[in-house]
């Protein structure tokens, strides 16, 4: 804590991540050695600058853009870029940090990082917003390559803004190798990557219930947010029977007691993506109920599936869950519950999915956009979507060997930090003291 003062949430996913470790390296002390965790816990490097550009009214605005390159470990820097008015150096090195042992448990040779700027997108006109993006590149270009570091997209970044990015970077660099995923398909994108972190998010859910003997048929699930992962996990759980019945933004929740179906799903899609409106306009559209202020876990459900931000569940949050009978959380966001409510769902033996496992699928799909971009060429939707489904049944294999209690239950917390954790240390042991 007093080498990061002022940065609870970078502190609060370390905390998350050694409560698990400690009783395995006691077990396993070599671990332990060549000063192994002290560098885990350090960014390799920490780049921060200035981002001016010029507004509609012809002024002059100022950001702050930053990327946290975090391990190199197993492989390039790989990791997104968020723009949100709440970006710091905190939620970066959190980002960062838990991108490192995500990257590392889709078996993919990525390291970590993140980035993104204190840029708020909402209410900014397409220009401003491409000026943004040009602006951005002309700083990060000269940190990022494709062997070095190939960043991605995250909340406030989606195609658009990707494009602008990796457009400006081409232009500066003169060269068109991957050192963007998330591109669109007319320049290098993969099939099936923006439905990657959504649909593995649920693949992982499912492969959770399977191992209870229950499937996603019939029942009821609550969705957090409603950008990109929220509604791919929409997408993936009514494909597989399940009743969702919210959906939500900063600004509230819509509970729709009749569920989702694909023609509001589609209408969701068009309000987000095409208008960047709010749900509460979805909500207006479909004459769905809208409660303001309000986060979706009070209602009744099976299933809770948190895709909106950080710390976005917290421990009064759990426990109502809990006692509304939740069987499965599996989290599309990143670090959305609080250590508080982790242990809620960890000691009621709720099958709980820590988002660098469960949201793993994003950032694997990436890996395959580099890997179809170094082989110049594009594999089929039906070969990705298999490769993700193949891959988040790797992850949650090795949760469930890591993290097996004496009671034969999973800690899916301990199995992902365990597993992760294992191929980035003996990485690092084995490239020395670097
Ligand atoms: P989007 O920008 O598409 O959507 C973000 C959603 O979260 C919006 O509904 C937004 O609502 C809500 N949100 C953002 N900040 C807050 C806040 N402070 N309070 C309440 N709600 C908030 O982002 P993504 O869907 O891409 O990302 C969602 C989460 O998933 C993030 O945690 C991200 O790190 C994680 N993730 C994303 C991956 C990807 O491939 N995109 C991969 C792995 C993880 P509002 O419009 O009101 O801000």
């Amino acid at each position: 804590a007093d080498r990061n003062p002022g940065q609870p949430e970078y502190l609060q996913a370390v905390s998350e991540v050694m409560e698990s470790l400690w009783p395995f390296i006691g077990r396993h002390p070599k671990y332990a050695e060549h000063g192994l965790l002290d560098r885990l816990v350090e960014p390799e490097r920490m780049i921060q600058f200035r981002v001016s550009w010029v507004d509609d009214h012809g002024d002059v605005q100022v950001n702050r853009g930053f990327r946290i390159q975090h391990s190199s470990a197993i492989g390039p820097y790989k990791g997104g870029l968020r723009f949100h008015p709440s970006v710091n150096a905190s939620i970066l090195k959190f980002l960062a940090f838990e991108q490192t042992f995500k990257n590392a448990l889709t078996t993919l040779p990525m390291g970590g990082g993140k980035g993104g700027s204190d840029f708020d997108p909402k209410g900014r006109s397409p220009g401003e917003v491409m000026r943004f993006c040009q602006a951005f590149i002309t700083e990060l270009y000269r940190h990022i390559g494709a062997d070095t570091d190939v960043p991605a997209g995250d909340i406030g970044v989606g195609g658009r803004e990707v494009g602008y990015m990796a457009g400006m970077f081409k232009k500066l660099s003169n060269r068109a190798d991957c050192v963007f995923t998330g591109k669109g398909l007319a320049f290098g994108g993969s099939l099936i990557r923006p439905e990657a972190t959504g649909y593995g998010t649920v693949y992982f859910a499912q492969e959770m219930l399977q191992r209870q003997g229950r499937s996603f048929e019939g029942l009821r699930v609550s969705v957090s947010g409603s950008g990109n992962v929220a509604q791919y996990a929409i997408e993936k759980a009514l494909a597989l029977g399940a009743k969702v019945v919210t959906v939500s933004d900063s600004s509230g929740t819509v509970i729709d007691e009749d569920g989702f179906t694909t023609g509001k799903l589609a209408e969701l899609m068009e309000v987000k993506n095409h208008l960047y409106g709010r749900v509460s306009d979805y909500a207006q559209r479909t004459k769905s109920n809208f409660h303001a202020g309000i986060r979706p876990w009070s209602v009744k459900v099976d299933v809770a599936l948190p895709c909106a931000t950080q710390n976005e569940l917290d421990e009064n949050d759990a426990r109502t869950l809990v006692k509304n009978g939740v069987l499965c959380v599996a989290e599309g966001a990143n670090m959305p519950s609080t250590l508080g409510a982790v242990q809620v769902f960890e000691q009621a033996r709720v099958l709980y999915a820590p988002g660098k496992a469960s949201n793993a699928g994003g950032v694997a799909t990436s890996g395959l956009e580099m890997s179809q971009n170094a082989m110049r060429l594009s594999w089929p939707r039906e070969e990705v979507d298999a490769r993700l489904l193949g891959i988040m049944r790797g992850i949650h294999e090795a949760c469930v060997q890591h993290g097996r209690r004496d009671d034969g239950s999973v800690s899916y917390v301990d199995g992902a930090n365990v597993a992760g954790f294992v191929k980035v240390a003996d990485a690092m042991l084995a490239q020395g003291v670097i």
